[in-house]
């Protein structure tokens, strides 16, 4: 069985965010974007990955010093740097991958056109106190706009985090809810199960993290529940071993960067490669894939702007090609 990963890039334009997850150490609100020339540094020192991953706050235009710092570089909206951003990256030869939050249509459809592959997660389908400062994380504003993304034909990368006050019943819908928008639209083309991770700071620092036991159990009914063609996502850096859930059914481990942390865990940093092949015993072949998923290339998900990069780094499967 083959277990994929790409190589990436992550380039965290701004931590200002209107929302306030009870979870959250990424959060900042300090009114800071990278600069274009801060985000070029991040471009150029990207090695061998193949994806620039732009993951940030959600609408952090409703942020005043955000709409000033935009306007004094002649943007309305930040959608509209995150797009100009994109194709930055595109110039340096890497494929963007965007994690923007809730967008509308429009935006969506503007930002199709520069990335690989989105993401949003959904986080889980129902109510939870931890969000009850965020008005973008309410369930149907997310499943709105995975709905749309999906319209639009947008290979995309949704999830459930685990462990912010859900209960099993809770997960399975969420994971029901997932299930349906993938089988109606064919776009879902990976479902991260991630363990949520307490912070130092946060209203839920103390609050206790999913057993391994629930973990294993939350990614044998995604398995269950999703087409085949929908890849499982562990994060591998979040886990003591991968192995177990690998044997539950995940076929993924995310993106993995050897020059940028995860900046949304960064007390828990990337293992190397062949520490990740070793662990699987050699019952599973790790291999590279691009931020689009191998059924997504092969079946030709991808605009103009990015099929030139994404035919050259991909071999006939539609994995990384080796060349
Ligand atoms: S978890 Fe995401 S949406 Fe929630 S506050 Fe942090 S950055 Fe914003």
């Amino acid at each position: 069985m083959i277990v994929t990963y790409s190589r990436n890039v992550f380039i965290p334009l701004t931590r200002t965010c209107r929302n306030s997850c009870h979870y959250c150490g990424f959060r900042k609100n300090d009114g800071k974007v990278m600069e274009r020339w801060e985000v070029e540094r991040f471009l150029a020192s990207a090695k061998n990955a193949t994806e620039a991953l732009f993951t940030f706050g959600e609408r952090p235009d409703e942020n005043d010093s955000v709409k000033k710092w935009l306007g004094d570089r002649g943007y309305e909206r930040f959608v509209d740097y995150v797009y100009d951003m994109n194709r930055l990256a595109i110039s340096h030869g890497l494929l963007p991958h965007t994690n923007a939050g809730v967008l509308e249509r429009n935006e969506l459809k503007r930002l199709r056109e520069v990335n690989a592959s989105m993401g949003l997660m959904l986080e889980q389908a129902v109510e939870l106190e931890c969000h009850s400062e965020s008005p973008g994380k309410k369930p149907e504003v997310r499943i709105k706009t995975i709905k749309v993304a999906g319209k639009l034909q947008i290979p995309f990368t949704t999830g459930i985090l685990i462990g912010i006050g859900e209960n099993r019943e809770d997960r399975m819908y969420s994971l029901e809810i997932i299930a349906d928008l993938a089988e109606n639209y064919g776009h879902i083309q990976e479902v991260i199960i991630q363990n949520f991770s307490p912070k130092p700071g946060t209203k839920m620092e103390g609050a206790e993290p999913p057993s391994l036991r629930e973990m294993i159990d939350a990614v044998r009914c995604a398995r269950e529940l999703l087409p085949e063609r929908t890849a499982i996502q562990v994060p591998p850096n979040l886990v003591d071993s991968i192995q177990p859930l690998i044997s539950a059914g995940a076929n993924d481990i995310g993106g993995i960067s050897e020059v940028t942390p995860d900046y949304i865990n960064p007390e828990h940093p990337w293992p190397q490669l062949k520490k990740i092949e070793r662990s699987l015993n050699g019952r599973y072949v790790l291999r590279e894939r691009l931020p689009i998923h191998p059924v997504f290339v092969r079946e030709g998900w991808y605009g103009e702007e990015i099929a030139g990069l994404i035919e050259a780094y991909s071999d006939d499967e539609g994995y990384r090609c080796l060349r």
